[in-house]
């Protein structure tokens, strides 16, 4: 917490160099208009701000108007990033306050566009960069960064920034979205969150080509050196900071599985992109799945369309959950799921060679003659007559209305979930789904989408936000320290999620309980990846194994934006003048305060 810290501080040899005026110029410790008259003369800033002495709260209402002032959700974007580099307790204050507002903002869909500008939109950022030319030379890199106590760690090469494809070093905007998400839903202090690229290079040839892109100008590596740099950030992560977990994200198909074989038994990490997502959709399937009253998957027919990482890793995901929830084996999923990718239904006859983790999915039973019949969604639609439909592709508008009337002629409420980022790479618009089926469809997206009214009916999408689950489980695993972090331990959160939402949220057709209650839901995340944890024997922490004891702890644990007390400034020992500021050596670094 910030007041422990400014208490730490003041107690440290550091305060010799240190001038009120740099108390203000930190992001973690100014209070802006908040400083009290008091706090103003003994740190020696009267005169740099306006008289009136305002509350936190006032501010946050300030940066509400003004945030409502722009129109273009880029600006709000950038204005949002501004606060955050200026007043880190604000910025959380305003986005807990206005979290659905915020979301679409600093997380998908805005901070897609970000990335794909964020050369020309770049100030100023917070994050590690870590490239193919430092290999060997990356602990210094870390040690440079000059943080301690990291304990959550979202580490991208952007090469698949959400569905937009090779990013190159952009990819930051998506790791400084991610962690601020950790801090605003998960209560990780924000001086302890990283957000890291790697910089491998990029195939985006029209990033390449732009004057303003900020990384190197380079092809992408090969996979050894991509290996190379990866490894030894992995190593030298786990000793410069021993407590924290890293969150893979945004990497292409061809690096996340293979990635997750080599690292996930050695390290304490996941890949948000293949466990969150598998997470948080099985979670939604098993609250929609409750709403129909369906007892087992015997009666569903499940077609995901798109088969890269992230569907495969969803429908793993199912298997494992649905398992679990219904007692059965995996078997179950296999038998009623069908994969769609760019050559039509994912079979072992269509005379290609799959890839790996493609395989595990695609049927056998399908003989080379029908697959002939079956290359597009609209005819294997017609074909296996789903009850789900879940769309991991990125082709924006795939799901037509004619795949939405025979979903619906086919059964009572058809399970619809358009998964890709941001919006505009929606597989059909909400809206469409519920006319589409007369107001059948049980909606969840990947991207936030309105409400809609239909003859009467308010219509709310779920929005199957991997902000329901990867706070949750950092904040569960910054807790309990476990070795590593099996696979069970998601399929618990998704097992918890699926019991949150409240009578009121199901009468409403809501899969999940309302983002604004993330905070709430991450306690219980982390509470039940806890005592998984324990169960599995991976948690190294001395925890109490009852769920009531464990909730208070993380309760307890997590970070809250206030202000430092006015005792704490006030007992602050400083270089005594402004006149002895100007000699001043000792410009704070965020480090220095340990928050
Ligand atoms: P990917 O590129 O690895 O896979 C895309 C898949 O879709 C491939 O199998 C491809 O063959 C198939 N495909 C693409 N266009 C197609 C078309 N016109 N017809 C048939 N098949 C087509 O991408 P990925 O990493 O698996 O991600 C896919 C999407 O999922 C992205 O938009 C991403 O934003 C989204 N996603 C959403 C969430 C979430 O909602 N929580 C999480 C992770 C990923």
């Amino acid at each position: 917490m910030l007041s422990r810290s400014l208490l730490r501080l003041a107690t440290t040899p550091m305060r010799r160099g240190v001038r009120g005026v740099d108390f203000v110029r930190n992001r973690f410790t100014n209070k802006g208009t908040a400083f009290t008259l008091e706090e103003r003369r003994h740190l020696n800033i009267e005169g740099m701000l306006p008289p009136n002495v305002e509350t936190l709260e006032d501010q946050v209402e300030r940066h509400w108007e003004q945030f409502r002032r722009f129109n273009a959700p880029i600006n709000k974007y950038q204005h949002l990033r501004n606060v955050m580099s200026t007043n880190v307790t604000l910025y959380y204050a305003f986005v807990i306050e206005h979290l659905k507002e915020s979301l679409p903002i600093i997380y998908t869909p805005t901070v897609g566009e970000a990335c794909t500008r964020y050369g020309n939109l770049y100030t100023n950022d917070h994050g590690l960069y870590i490239d193919i030319e430092n290999i060997g030379n990356i602990r210094k890199l870390i040690r440079n960064s000059r943080k301690e106590n990291v304990e959550v760690i979202v580490l991208t090469d952007g090469s698949r920034i959400l569905g937009l494809g090779d990013l190159g070093v952009n990819g930051i905007g998506i790791s400084i979205g991610k962690t601020s998400l950790y801090v605003a839903a998960g209560g990780i202090s924000p001086g302890r969150v990283l957000p890291v690229v790697m910089d491998c290079g990029t195939d985006n040839l029209t990033l390449r080509n732009n004057p303003l892109y900020l990384g190197t100008r380079k092809r992408r590596c090969d996979d050894a050196t991509f290996y190379k740099l990866l490894d030894e950030f992995m190593e030298a992560a786990k000793e410069e900071w021993p407590t924290a977990v890293i969150q893979f994200e945004d990497f292409s198909n061809n690096h996340c599985f293979d990635m997750m074989e080599r690292y996930q038994n050695k390290y304490r990490c996941f890949n948000d992109d293949i466990q969150g997502t598998g997470a948080v959709v099985s979670a939604g399937l098993l609250s929609a799945l409750s709403q129909i009253g369906a007892t087992s998957l015997a009666d569903q027919r499940i077609v995901f369309f798109g088969a890269g990482s992230a569907a495969t890793g969803v429908a793993e995901s199912i298997a494992d959950v649905t398992a679990a929830h219904f007692k059965t084996t995996k078997d179950e999923m296999h038998k009623v799921t069908y994969f769609v990718d760019s050559k039509g239904l994912v079979t072992t006859t269509r005379g290609d060679t799959l890839a790996k983790h493609k395989v595990p999915w695609a049927r056998a039973d399908i003989p080379a003659e029908d697959y002939k019949k079956l290359t597009s969604l609209e005819e294997v639609v017609e074909y296996v007559k789903p009850t789900v439909l879940i769309g991991l592709s990125a082709a924006g508008g795939a799901f037509t209305k004619e795949i939405v009337e025979h979903m619906a002629a086919n059964c009572e409420h058809p399970i619809i979930f358009p998964l890709s980022n941001p919006s505009s790479k929606a597989e059909i618009q909400p809206s469409d789904a519920y006319k589409w089926s007369n107001g059948k469809a049980i909606v969840a997206s990947g991207s936030p989408f309105p409400a809609i009214n239909l003859n009467g009916r308010i219509l709310q999408p779920s929005q199957g936000n991997n902000l329901y689950i990867f706070p949750g489980v950092g904040l569960g695993c910054i807790i309990a320290q476990p070795t590593c972090i099996p696979q069970e331990v998601l399929v618990a959160a998704a097992l918890r999620l699926a019991q949150l939402p409240s009578q009121a949220d199901k009468e409403a057709g809501l899969l999940y309980p309302p983002i604004e209650q993330v905070r709430a839901v991450s306690t219980e995340i982390a509470v039940a990846c806890i005592r998984k944890m324990q169960e599995l024997g991976v948690a190294t922490v001395e925890l109490p194994d009852n769920t009531p004891e464990l909730r208070k702890i993380v309760k307890k644990r997590m970070w809250v934006p206030v202000y430092a007390a006015e005792s704490h400034y006030l007992s602050l020992d400083l270089l005594d003048s402004p006149a002895d500021q100007s000699g001043s050596k000792g410009l704070l670094k965020e480090a220095n305060f340990r928050i």
